[in-house]
């Protein structure tokens, strides 16, 4: 029996994904009872998915990272943090002197909080001295902030999710919405369903978002470049642009239209296979909306033109002057709960809190002062090409906070090699994961739900997230083991909590001036840039661009077939993603009864024409092999899929191999994001497992 005062509710905001719902947690000692969305909530109101709903068993596993851990004679054994911290702070400095500040590295995460983003990016500039410093942004919208940073100016979403629902079209590409974002999702299908939005899906494979669409059209894979310049090209030959929007508000026109000339309408139907009459048509709907916002996700990205096809997105929208007002605009749809956040505070290799650049003098002033100490100009490696820069014998260690590196980046087989080649390798998480396997040392952390801090979500939304449950075990928040580590590499560092953190991040970067947390509590969210009055940023670039001058740039652009072209040997094409019960590679979703019972394993989807071509039928196992390594799963016959395309959900069980086994090590030209969507292999039927 328990009394109801033992109950307690606690404002938090979800783990999983970027739509960044907030509702309360109820709980009892260390039991989770429910989760209580509430009206107030800015993004969800009510609502949640299922994830958000039913995915936090993880919180209590028996699993649990509970106390550090330390490799001795090829085995772990528990240890004490003093100790921890000590062989830790050792080696870094050991190898800082024997190879330099540059041969260490580190990692950031997006599930952790944008103090602790902020505190690992200051651990590795002002305490080790590099700037190799990433977050998992390199896996998926690199090449989105690249591609708005080149024609606008911000690397966030345009607007607000409430801009989104008032667009009388939007466009989505390579995003599957209502499983990857679905609480935003259900937000789109009511706006299409009530004010009759318009929805332009296009992609290889019919979701959800497909199948309700006004249009679906599906472009061979990697070609969305061309069909988005070629539209352009249509709509500036036969005068169909916002010429007032073009002649007030752009720069770059001539430059642009020149760089469109191959994009004919025939040139683009004999790449992307949709006829021209068709793409006439789209281009003509695009043109004459009044209001239209572009959605996109990993489909798009993680393509060796993952920056270019970006850009594309944003000139279209230039072009047809849906930017910088209220109902149009830009949206690539983050993905991590805070991986927007974990990039804003800092964790770039090129780019200090609020994205300024490690090479401007005045604004690295800033930070020398306050911190008291002299900053690298260097630009360090990001976390794919610190994998290359392991293998060459350039970065000696690496420091991975809550990231399966081991898992979910490209080739997996080459970057688990290159684990092994490090002199030193520190990883923090709550769980033992697959990248714990190659560490020295393993420092057990705690989730959201035990600690405080602020997520920023894809809209730019900063909400803070209050400690439901004390850390598990011995295991401490991320923030606060930086904290410590920082101070027994000697700094002289005093934070007594995130609010502390968050203080000097805005006091040093102009676009987080005002944001504090008594602006933040409970609810209350406010999204980027901020001004030091406190005055926030719904939708950008309403009194100009991002430039000096105001005006946003056309960017020119040239086609680049995706690598991982298919053969004779390797004759399918393999994309992959999200399933809506899952979460990315499943180490927190997998650990919840519910949801494991859903989604037990993980599956390739076949379309029936090649499974009949094959003999294969649902459930049948079969072996797939790319000319980096094979997998085997079940196969689901199913018409998502069409002729020779495969789909393989990303979410992979300890026992499952991940589909990253299967991808090259190659990445966008532009932001080094692998290109996780480019898979060519052949597929064998099997009769035994
Ligand atoms: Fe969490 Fe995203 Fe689901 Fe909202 S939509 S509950 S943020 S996973």
């Amino acid at each position: 029996a328990w009394r109801k005062s033992e109950i307690k509710k606690t404002k938090t905001v979800c783990t999983y994904c970027g739509v960044g719902c907030a509702f309360d947690m109820w709980t009892r000692d260390r039991k989770i009872l429910k989760i209580q969305p509430v009206e107030e909530a800015p993004v969800n109101g009510i609502s949640t998915c299922i994830k958000g709903k039913f995915g936090w068993d993880f919180v209590n596993s028996d699993d649990r990272l509970t106390t550090p851990l330390i490799r001795e004679e090829g085995r772990f054994r528990e240890a004490s943090w003093e100790e921890a911290y000590r062989l830790v702070a050792n080696r870094f400095n050991e190898i800082k002197d024997e190879h330099g500040p540059d041969a260490l590295s580190f990692v950031a995460s997006s599930k952790c909080t944008n103090e602790e983003s902020y505190l690992m990016q200051k651990l590795a500039r002002a305490v080790i001295g590099t700037n190799n410093i990433d977050n998992c942004s390199r896996y998926c919208q690199s090449p989105a902030t690249k591609g708005l940073w080149r024609t606008m100016g911000y690397g966030g979403d345009g607007g607000s999710i409430s801009d989104l629902e008032q667009a009388d079209l939007i466009f989505f590409i390579g995003s599957n919405t209502a499983e990857s974002h679905p609480v935003l999702a259900t937000r789109l299908k009511q706006a299409q369903k009530h004010r009759g939005q318009k929805h332009l899906v296009f992609d290889l494979r019919k979701h959800e978002m497909a199948e309700r669409a006004d249009e679906f059209i599906r472009p061979k894979p990697g070609t969305d470049l061309v069909w988005l310049c070629a539209m352009s090209k249509y709509i500036l030959d036969n005068d169909l642009e916002d010429k007032a929007f073009l002649e007030e508000r752009v720069i770059q026109l001539d430059e642009y239209r020149e760089s469109l000339a191959p994009f004919t309408l025939e040139y683009a139907e004999s790449i992307t296979g949709i006829e021209a009459s068709k793409l006439e048509s789209l281009a003509r709907m695009i043109a004459s909306a009044d209001k239209v916002c572009g959605v996109w996700a990993m489909g798009v990205t993680q393509h060796i033109a993952g920056s270019d096809t970006s850009t594309a997105i944003a000139n279209l929208l230039l072009v047809t002057g849906n930017a910088g007002r209220p109902g149009t605009g830009a949206y690539p749809m983050r993905g991590h709960n805070n991986v927007q956040g974990c990039s804003d505070f800092g964790s770039m290799p090129s780019r200090l809190p609020g994205y300024e650049f490690v090479t401007d003098d005045e604004a690295r002033k800033r930070y020398e002062d306050a911190w008291g100490v002299k900053l690298s100009t260097n630009n360090g490696y990001n976390n794919h090409t610190m994998v290359e820069a392991i293998h060459d014998g350039k970065i000696r260690s690496m420091y991975i906070m809550g990231e399966e590196m081991a898992v979910v980046d490209s080739d997996a087989h080459y970057v688990q090699q290159a684990f092994d080649k490090l002199d030193f390798m520190v990883v923090q998480d709550i769980f033992f994961t697959r990248t714990c396997e190659h560490a020295d040392v393993v420092l057990p952390a705690a989730p959201s739900v035990e600690k405080e801090g602020t997520f920023v979500n894809t809209e730019r939304r900063i909400q803070r997230l209050y400690q439901v449950l004390p850390p598990k075990g011995n295991s401490k928040p991320d923030w606060l083991i930086h904290t410590e580590l920082g101070r027994y590499l000697g700094a002289p560092w005093d934070y007594q909590s995130p609010a502390d953190i968050m203080a000097e991040a805005a006091s040093l970067s102009p676009m987080f001036a005002g944001v504090t947390y008594e602006r933040l509590e409970g609810y209350k969210s406010q999204q980027w840039p901020i001004a030091a009055d406190g005055t926030d940023t719904p939708h950008l670039y309403l009194n100009g661009f991002a430039f000096p001058d105001g005006k946003a740039r056309l960017h020119p652009l040239e086609y680049t077939e995706p690598t991982q072209q298919t053969d004779e040997k390797y004759d399918l094409h393999v994309n992959n993603g999200r399933l809506l019960e899952t979460f990315h590679e499943g180490n927190l979703t997998h650990q919840s009864a519910g949801i494991r019972s859903q989604v037990p394993t993980k599956f390739v989807e076949v379309s029936p024409e090649l499974a009949k071509e094959r003999d294969i039928e649902s459930g049948r196992w079969v072996q797939l092999t790319s000319r980096y390594g094979s997998i085997r799963l079940q196969a689901l016959v199913t018409d998502r899929v069409t002729g020779n395309e495969l789909f393989v959900t990303e979410n992979a069980t300890r026992n499952d191999h991940a589909i990253n086994i299967l991808t090259s090590y190659d990445a966008d030209k532009d932001s080094d994001t692998p290109t996780f969507k480019e898979i060519a292999v052949y597929m064998e039927r099997l009769d035994t497992i």
